[in-house]
């Protein structure tokens, strides 16, 4: 039985060599779609095996089809109503148009990315960000390269390698699966030490576990945790003066690129680490920065020359459209103009502001919808950045008898919406909803909510 539903299972190339076959291998690519049918073709052999008999030619090559046809549409927009500002998975700070256009420019024609002008000699790619990046930092020189993580990894490769660098156990994190501070160690070629304990971590722990061996301190801001209760962790001041007096250099991760403290914002600033003695901070471009993903190394001028001239370097430089980009919002940032950035303008938006916008979605989605209503609601930082903190919130809350099957309607709708669950309910959090979006936020509500009916309250 299992084996003739087997024998009638087609072939990957008899469907590309049908007429809709060929048709479709035209609209798609050939390569994208014979690999998608093969993928089917996997699972329907291995349905046979267990007696389901396969489906017919034209449903193998529509499901493909439609597989491809997933890869082929690209990224798709979609609308955060997460209240998440900083979404890793939703793509992180959502750039100012200025910089989107920079990037633009950048990549349509060329550009003196790596030349002077001047004299028409060689230059940095990122010389300007670099600049930007200092002065706004007080740092001595900075250095931009493909991300945060790949900032540590040079910065341990270039300054540490073979040699032991101290973290606290309390600050061995990981930051969504693949960056976790014992790997990243082990990668660079450095051998992390342990000192302290999870919950509370001294000065004097670190001073015992120097040694000749000792290559660099580590501090690493637990970004997406917080210890909470019964904690101690040594002030940045004593790392640095610890690190200056057996010589070795002392490396600040800090994460989210808040580069000088700001009111609201609970976060280590990048100026306030360096002038507390950290000689390296490392920090993201597409947290609180609020540009394009990049990594950013600010501090001790002999240091970065060290990571400069190191071959990593150049494996994690970053590309022509991030440099355009990063420069941009640094930039807005050095003008006073950080407060124009999405990321901000999300993050500060005053309440009375979002509960308006809640207000007018909600009436335009049908006013009169019994199940349908505004309600307060809380949204996160996200990315990374201030755990544990919330910024109070309006949101359309709407009440249907499948809360997640809605929300999985609202995923793959178009306009795609992504929202919350939440006590039976969707719950959609305008505070991160883009100005201008409500019209098509209505538009894939109203969709979504055709054959849902609402639970009247
Ligand atoms: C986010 C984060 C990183 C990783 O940054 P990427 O730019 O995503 O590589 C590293 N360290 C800390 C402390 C972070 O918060």
């Amino acid at each position: 039985m299992a084996t003739d539903a087997r024998r009638k299972v087609p072939s990957v190339d008899a469907l590309l060599r049908s007429e809709p076959g060929g048709r479709a291998a035209a609209a798609l690519g050939r390569p994208l779609l014979k690999r998608t049918l093969a993928s089917v073709l996997d699972e329907v052999r291995a349905a046979a095996a267990r007696g389901i008999s396969p489906p017919e030619e034209d449903e193998i090559l529509a499901e493909a089809s439609h597989r491809a046809s997933w890869v082929a549409s690209g990224l798709t927009s979609v609308i955060n109503a997460t209240g998440v500002v900083l979404h890793t998975n939703l793509g992180r700070a959502v750039l100012p148009g200025e910089a989107a256009e920079a990037a633009r420019r950048a990549a349509v024609a060329y550009s003196d990315l790596e030349v002077d002008r001047g004299s028409g000699a060689r230059g940095k790619r990122g010389t300007r960000a670099e600049l930007l990046l200092a002065s706004l930092t007080g740092a001595e020189d900075a250095l931009v390269v493909n991300n945060c993580a790949a900032a540590l990894l040079l910065g341990l490769a270039a300054l540490a390698k073979g040699k032991q660098v101290l973290v606290s156990r309390g600050e061995l994190i990981e930051i969504g699966g693949e960056f976790r501070i014992p790997d990243i160690m082990a990668a660079s070629g450095a051998k992390l030490v342990e000192v302290g304990t999870t919950n509370r971590t001294r000065i004097g722990d670190y001073r015992a576990a120097a040694s000749d061996r000792t290559g660099a301190i580590l501090k690493v801001h637990p970004s997406n945790y917080r210890v909470v209760g019964f904690t101690a962790t040594p002030a940045t001041k004593d790392l640095a003066t610890l690190a200056a007096k057996i010589e070795v250099p002392f490396l600040y991760d800090a994460g989210s690129g808040l580069l000088e403290e700001e009111r609201g914002l609970d976060e280590p600033s990048v100026a306030g680490a360096l002038a507390d003695g950290a000689d390296l901070v490392t920090f993201s471009g597409d947290k609180l920065l609020g540009g394009p993903q990049a990594g950013c190394v600010v501090g001790r001028a002999d240091l970065l020359v060290r990571l400069r001239r190191h071959p990593m370097a150049r494996a994690v430089r970053v590309d022509k459209m991030q440099v355009a980009a990063l420069e941009t919002v640094l930039a807005m940032h050095a003008t006073g103009r950080r407060g124009e950035l999405p990321v901000r303008r999300m993050l500060q938006e005053p309440l009375e502001s979002v509960a308006r916008r809640a207000h007018e979605t909600c009436e335009r989605v049908g006013g009169d919808l019994e199940g349908a209503h505004v309600a307060r609601c809380e949204s996160s930082v996200g990315g990374g950045a201030m755990p544990g903190v919330t910024i109070p919130s309006w949101a359309v809350a709407i009440r249907v008898p499948d809360a997640t099957a809605f929300a999985a309607r609202l995923r793959t709708g178009a306009p795609s919406v992504f929202c919350r669950v939440e006590d039976d309910r969707v719950v959609l959090d305008v505070r991160t909803v883009l100005p201008g979006q409500v019209p098509d936020l209505v538009r894939a509500v109203q969709y979504a909510l055709e054959g849902d009916d609402l639970i009247e309250e």
